[in-house]
């Protein structure tokens, strides 16, 4: 067999359902690359927990963020452990991730997939196609603040959002960009620049002059309340989305509870110069509740393994992925979270089966 490539993947499967559905992505993947045959995947594991953190008193051991940036692209599970505070765990392992190796796009597409379906009864599969652009370097995930000091027995605390032009120009870019490479080429710029009169003002300024670049896109901006209301109401007025590193987390969680579960949603931490690898990750947790029970949703997890495999420049094989995706889905394969009955495991081989038998 003539392998031209093998891509060198780095795999964090982290906590709870987070290994499960990393083992069960890295078996999609071997089997992917076992029947296109024209590339390989070799995979190196990072046992980076919050178990390993209670034994260690680190997440990320020294010199491990420069030993990732060797690799071709990352796969994460999940962090976050009941025993461990969730700011801890979050800003032990995920943010320094994003923030060290420049992922500082965050891409989540939702859509209904063929078999599921969605809590709005006006939409079926196929609908609500959209891609929400989280910025993800910034913002009111920028770690600036502190609990400062008592005041009267009264303690104090404060979470500064540091926004910056370069930094918000960057991702407007790449919104506008992702927009116009859509058939409807649609962006909807979402803040809160009423009651927060500065970063948001600047997020507004950003937006007004990168649009001058991009005519041929049809651009509109929301506060991001009343985005919730449009999301619910006018889910097919949407198609690509940009916002804060907060708004964005939060908006994507909502889309992926539209689409039907946060269990299939993907995403996507990119550095688009190419100077880092990039990450992707289902956008779900660790989820405590039903790990290692087996029955978790792995189609997110799947998902973002086509979005890695698309990045790394194998278009076919990525589209190949996705289409057994929605053929299992719409064939009734399907975890609880979607109504069905069957087990990562089954998913995961009726994928595998799938993807031979689309070869
Ligand atoms: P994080 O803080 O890391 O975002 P979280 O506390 O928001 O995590 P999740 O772990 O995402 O929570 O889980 C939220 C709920 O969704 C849980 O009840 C969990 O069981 C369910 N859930 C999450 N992911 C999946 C999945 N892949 N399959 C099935 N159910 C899931
Ligand atoms: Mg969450």
């Amino acid at each position: 067999m003539n392998v031209a490539k093998t891509y060198q993947i780095a795999t964090i499967p982290g906590d709870g359902i987070g290994v499960e559905i990393t083992n069960a992505a890295a078996k999609v993947l071997q089997t992917l690359a076992s029947n296109a045959k024209h590339f390989d995947f070799d995979f190196s594991n990072f046992d980076w927990s919050s178990k390993t953190y209670l034994e260690r008193g680190y997440y990320i051991p020294p010199g491990g963020l420069d030993e990732l940036k060797a690799f071709d692209a990352i796969f994460f599970g999940a962090v976050g452990w009941p025993d461990v505070p969730d700011h801890i765990s979050l800003w032990g392992l995920m943010l320094p991730l994003r923030n060290a190796l420049c992922q500082y796009v965050n891409v989540r597409p939702t859509r209904i997939l063929p078999g599921t379906s969605s809590p709005l009864s006006a939409c079926k599969s196929g609908d609500l196609d959209w891609v929400i652009i989280r910025e993800n370097s910034e913002g009111e995930y920028a770690g600036h603040g502190g609990e400062t000091h008592t005041h009267f027995g009264n303690a104090v605390a404060t979470d500064t959002s540091i926004y910056t032009q370069a930094g918000i120009e960057r991702v407007m870019h790449f919104a506008f960009e992702t927009a116009r490479s859509r058939p409807r080429k649609k962006l909807t710029m979402v803040t809160k620049s009423n009651a927060q009169r500065h970063g948001m003002v600047l997020w507004d300024r950003i937006f007004h002059q990168v649009r001058k670049s991009y005519m041929d896109v049809d651009a509109d901006t929301m506060l991001v309340d009343a985005m919730t209301v449009r999301m619910v109401l006018k889910p097919k007025s949407l198609d690509t989305i940009v916002a804060t590193n907060l708004h964005g987390d939060i908006l994507s969680d909502l889309a992926a509870a539209l689409s039907g579960s946060i269990g299939t949603a993907p995403s996507s931490n990119l550095d688009p110069t190419r100077n880092n690898p990039s990450m992707f990750e289902p956008i779900h947790g660790s989820a405590p509740d039903i790990a290692g029970k087996g029955i978790a949703n792995p189609i997110g997890a799947f998902w973002s393994a086509a979005e890695l495999v698309s990045w790394i420049g194998e278009k076919d094989a990525s589209a190949k992925l996705m289409k057994a995706i929605e053929n299992i889905t719409s064939q009734g394969v399907k975890t609880a979270d979607l109504g069905g009955t069957d087990s990562t495991v089954k998913v995961t081989d009726a994928l595998c089966a799938e993807i031979k038998r689309l070869y």
